[in-house]
């Protein structure tokens, strides 16, 4: 008996170290990715979470229902997805039709960028740095790890098994407010930055596409501060992130030919809602 617990172990010890490496191997290299987490809810939880929500964010978001935009955005997105950290879900890219500069991850990979920040946006190495963002917090669990925190593990599940669907509903409501649970730490913050610029360059586009972009939201949010309420109270200071993003791409390697696409992005912005 005493051997067979033994055997279990070994076993155990086994797929563990082979989880880590799958983990580990499973993207480009990763250091200090979900440092803290707790765990506790498996990756497939997470998923038909994020599914739930998804659905809610239909209800009571303005989803912009448009072919050819929504396949630029997804085909964006599968090209960061490609070389992420978190390879075995699958990432569903949005637009929300509303003028305010916001985008937004749910957990298990629903990303949603705002028709307000879109028409900010100069090209695709640009809009990229939003997706990569908004990835980077999925493939770091930002949102499952905080809704764990607030809730509970027995609280977050009975949400995924519909135990509570008011207050999912509530939860999804709140993601465009400041006070949503989207309001991620300054550290989440830094890390989906970090990440999401790795990634952006990983992907061959130019990252210099997220410097440019914060850059320009820095000047905007002084002449057009009502677009950024909420993104000024749920993300660090620009100026800071824009410093530390400008370090981080510096040392990051040069592709060859960075891609910027500012003729197909151009296409793509004029088939925005007014
Ligand atoms: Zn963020």
């Amino acid at each position: 008996m005493e051997q067979f617990d033994h055997a279990r172990v070994a076993v155990f010890r086994g797929t563990l170290a082979a989880a880590l490496m799958t983990f580990m191997l499973g993207g480009c290299a990763t250091t200090g990715i979900n440092k803290g987490q707790m765990n506790i809810i498996s990756s497939d939880e997470e998923v038909k979470m994020g599914q739930e929500m998804s659905v809610e964010v239909a209800k009571q978001y303005k989803v912009y229902d448009n072919t050819a935009v929504t396949a630029y955005v997804q085909g964006v997105g599968d090209r960061i997805a490609r070389v992420c950290d978190r390879q075995e879900i699958t990432y569903h890219i949005a637009v929300v039709d509303k003028n305010e500069v916001n985008a937004f991850a749910l957990p298990g990979g629903y990303v949603y960028v705002y028709t307000g920040l879109m028409k900010d946006i100069d090209d695709e190495a640009q809009l990229a740095s939003v997706i990569a963002h908004e990835i980077a917090h999925v493939t770091a669990r930002h949102a499952a790890e905080r809704l764990t925190k607030m809730y509970g593990t027995e609280f977050f599940l009975g949400l995924v098994f519909g135990k509570n669907p008011g207050l999912l509903g509530k939860i999804v409501k709140d993601i465009g407010t400041p006070i949503g649970f989207l309001a991620f730490s300054r550290a989440d913050e830094y890390e989906a930055d970090d990440l999401g610029a790795r990634y952006l360059s990983a992907a061959g586009y130019d990252p210099n596409g997220m410097v440019d972009l914060l850059g320009k939201l820095k000047g905007l949010e002084k002449s057009e501060p009502g677009k950024f309420e909420t993104w000024l109270m749920t993300h660090p200071s620009t100026s800071e992130r824009l410093a530390r993003v400008e370090a981080n791409v510096a040392a990051l390697p040069k592709s060859a030919s960075p891609v910027r696409n500012a003729a197909a992005y151009a296409k793509i912005k004029a088939q925005l809602p007014k």
